[in-house]
């Protein structure tokens, strides 16, 4: 039996029979990995405080023919401020969601790994702002393979450059088209909008705060990224309508 021995992040968990856990972690190594953690509802286990949501722990996981045990952990940080806090709950339940649903077992990603731990660790800090979760998304999609492309026409691959009057962005070809080759199904958006989806992709973490994204855009750029991840995935994410109320009401 294989011993894998991982830095991994709980994204979510269910009961098993009377006292155990089955939890999907992402792992470092690993990629995605489900594994059963034995005693972890009894509360004295050292097992519970290790499968909560969104804990980062050092994880050791038994491999065997049918479902991974986990052996033993410890934990590098507990993440209870993002369990406590319904916003930062739902939040860091969104990322989760999107990290589970689209990355396979046994399929190691550092770059996804790197991204999930940075954005919580972010929430824990500064709280839940709109910007860092379009980040995640379009940075998670771009490691995925499906940067979007703003650069050329993704149709005839004419330079796209900022006008007078809106772009036009295709959510099927994953890019801006030129005014040549639009089509009545694709998205029109404000090119300071499309500016910001650009910077959003290489601007470094700290600096994504003094980005000046106003309210419209801030729409613009949520219903653009909820289809063109729609699209991609062939998924609504339930996490996200959720959140998107929470935000909207007043604090
Ligand atoms: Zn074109």
């Amino acid at each position: 039996m294989a011993v894998i021995r991982t830095e991994a992040i709980a994204l979510k968990g269910k009961d098993l029979g009377e006292a155990d856990r089955l939890v999907t972690f992402f792992s470092r190594s690993s990629g995605k990995i489900r594994a059963v953690a034995n005693g972890a509802r009894r509360t004295r286990s050292n097992m519970s405080a290790l499968v909560q949501p969104f804990t980062y722990s050092h994880l050791s996981i038994y491999q065997g023919s049918s479902l991974a045990r986990v052996r033993s952990g410890e934990i590098i940080q507990g993440n209870l401020s993002l369990r406590e806090d319904l916003l930062l709950m739902t939040a860091s339940s969104y990322l989760a969601e999107m990290v589970d649903f689209l990355m396979e077992e046994d399929d190691p990603n550092e770059a996804v790994f790197a991204l999930l731990l940075n954005s919580l660790a972010i929430f824990k800090e500064r709280g839940v702002e709109r910007i860092l979760l379009r980040s995640f998304e379009i940075r998670l999609m771009s490691i995925l393979g499906y940067r979007p492309r703003l650069e050329n026409c993704v149709h005839c691959g004419a330079e796209t450059k900022p006008g007078k009057g809106s772009a036009f962005f295709s959510v099927a070809q994953g890019g801006l088209k030129c005014p040549e080759c639009v089509e009545e199904s694709d998205r029109e958006i404000s090119w300071g909008t499309c500016q910001v989806l650009g910077r959003l992709l290489g601007t470094p973490w700290r600096q994504l705060f003094n980005l000046r994204v106003d309210s419209k855009m801030q729409k613009e750029l949520e219903s653009l990224l909820a289809e063109f991840i729609e699209y991609r995935s062939e998924r609504r994410f339930k996490t996200l309508s959720f959140l998107q109320t929470l935000l909207e009401e007043p604090s």
